[in-house]
C-alpha cells in the first residue's frame, strides 16, 4: 500500500512548483496577509512556506496529513460550490509520501506553538511545544527522495526554481492584499517581493516590471442575461507596444490559479488578427463563474480547468479583448 500511496502522491505533486502552489493555497485559505517562500536546490532540498494565517489547532495535528483530511468541506453540497481553494485534503498527505514534512504552527491566543514531522501520512512523534510567531510554517525537505527517476530528471532540468517563482508571481498579482516573497535559501535578496497593499497595476509592476505594466489596458466583460452563462471577467491586457517572445496569461477562475489552453489560444488569435506585431500578449484575467460551471476536479493537480459552456465564454472574452484592441489601435 505504501508504494501505491507514493505513486498516487507523485501524481498530485508532480514537480516542486505543484507543492508550492498547494502550500500557498492553504496559506491563502487560512486568511494570511503575508506569505514567504524559501527554496533550496529548485525545491528538491527544501521548500518552506511561512504564513501569518489562523494556524492549525493542536487537536488537528495528528490527522493533518491523513488523506482526505480537510477542514474545508462538510457536505456533498459543499463539493458542488467550493469557494476555498482546497477541498480534497490530499495535498499535505501526498507531500508526506514523497518528502519529509515538518509543520510549525500557532493558533490565536496560544502562548507557544507546536512542531511536528510527518512521514507517509502519519506523525513521526507527538507535537513538540516550541516558540512560534503567528501562523504556520510548512517545510518540505528532500522532495522525491524515494523516487529516484523523478529526482534525477528534475536535478538535470534546472528550471524548477523559475517555475516556482512564476507561480508566486501569479499569486502576487492576483492577491494584491497579500504580501508575497520568494527567495533562494541563503540569499538575502528576494526574487519577488510585493507589499500587500497596492493596486493591481502596482502589483504587476513590482512583479513583472515597469515595461510590462506600462503597456497594459483594462479589460472587462460580463454576461448577466439569465438565459445564458452568467460570468464576470476583468483584467489587463497588453497594447500594441508590448512585444514579447511568448504569451503570458495569468488566469484566475473563482480565485483559483488555473490554466486554460483554449482560452489562451483564442486570445492569441485575436491579437494575431488585430495587432500582428504584438501578437504575444501579456494578460492578467480574473473570471468569476457560478461554481457549478467550473470543473476543477478534472486533474489532481487542479491546474487545467474545464468549463461548462466554455465556447460561449471564450467567444464573449474574445470580443471584449478584440473591441479593446480595435479602440486602442485607432
Ligand atoms: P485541503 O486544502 O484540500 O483541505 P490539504 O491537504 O491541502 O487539504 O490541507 C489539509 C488541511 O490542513 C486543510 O484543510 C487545513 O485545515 C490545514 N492546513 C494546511 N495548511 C494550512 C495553513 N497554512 N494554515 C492553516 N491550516 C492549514
Ligand atoms: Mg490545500
Amino acid at each position: 500500500p505504501s508504494v501505491v500511496n507514493r505513486i498516487a502522491a507523485g501524481e498530485v505533486i508532480q514537480r516542486p512548483y505543484s507543492a508550492v502552489k498547494e502550500l500557498v493555497e492553504n496559506s491563502l485559505d487560512a486568511g494570511s496577509t503575508s506569505i514567504n517562500v524559501v527554496v533550496k536546490d529548485g525545491g528538491l532540498k527544501l521548500i518552506q512556506v511561512s504564513d501569518n494565517g489562523h494556524g492549525i489547532r493542536y487537536e488537528d495535528l495528528p490527522i493533518l496529513c491523513e488523506r482526505h483530511t480537510t477542514s474545508k468541506l462538510s457536505t456533498y453540497e459543499d463539493l458542488q460550490s467550493i469557494q476555498s481553494m482546497g477541498f480534497r485534503g490530499e495535498a499535505l498527505a501526498s507531500m508526506t509520501y514523497v518528502g519529509h514534512v515538518t509543520v510549525t504552527t500557532i493558533t490565536e491566543g496560544q502562548l507557544h506553538g507546536y512542531r511536528v514531522s510527518y512521514r507517509d501520512g502519519v506523525m513521526e512523534h507527538e507535537p513538540r511545544p516550541c516558540a512560534a510567531v503567528k501562523g504556520t510554517q510548512i517545510m518540505i525537505e528532500n522532495l522525491f527522495y524515494n523516487m529516484t527517476a523523478r529526482r534525477k530528471m528534475l536535478q538535470n532540468s534546472n528550471d524548477d526554481y523559475s517555475k516556482i517563482l512564476d507561480t508566486i508571481c501569479r499569486f502576487a498579482v492576483h492577491n494584491v492584499n497579500v504580501s508575497f516573497s520568494c527567495r533562494k535559501h541563503g540569499a538575502n535578496r528576494a526574487d519577488v517581493h510585493t507589499v500587500g497593499t497596492c493596486s493591481r497595476l502596482d502589483a504587476i509592476r513590482s512583479v513583472y516590471g515597469a515595461s510590462v505594466a506600462r503597456d497594459l489596458m483594462e479589460i472587462e466583460a460580463s454576461d448577466d442575461d439569465p438565459s445564458r452563462l452568467v460570468f464576470k471577467m476583468d483584467g489587463f491586457t497588453s497594447d500594441a507596444n508590448y512585444v514579447a517572445k511568448k504569451t503570458t496569461l495569468v488566469l484566475f477562475i473563482n480565485g483559483r490559479l488555473v490554466e486554460c489552453a483554449a482560452l489562451k489560444r483564442a486570445i492569441e488569435v485575436v491579437y494575431a488578427a488585430t495587432l500582428p506585431k504584438a501578437s504575444k500578449p501579456f494578460i492578467y484575467m480574473s473570471i468569476m463563474l457560478p461554481p457549478e460551471h467550473v470543473d476543477v476536479n478534472i486533474h489532481p493537480t487542479k491546474r487545467e480547468v474545464s468549463l461548462l459552456n466554455q465556447e460561449s465564454l471564450i467567444d464573449n472574452i474574445q470580443s471584449a479583448v478584440e473591441s479593446k484592441l480595435r479602440h486602442s489601435n485607432t
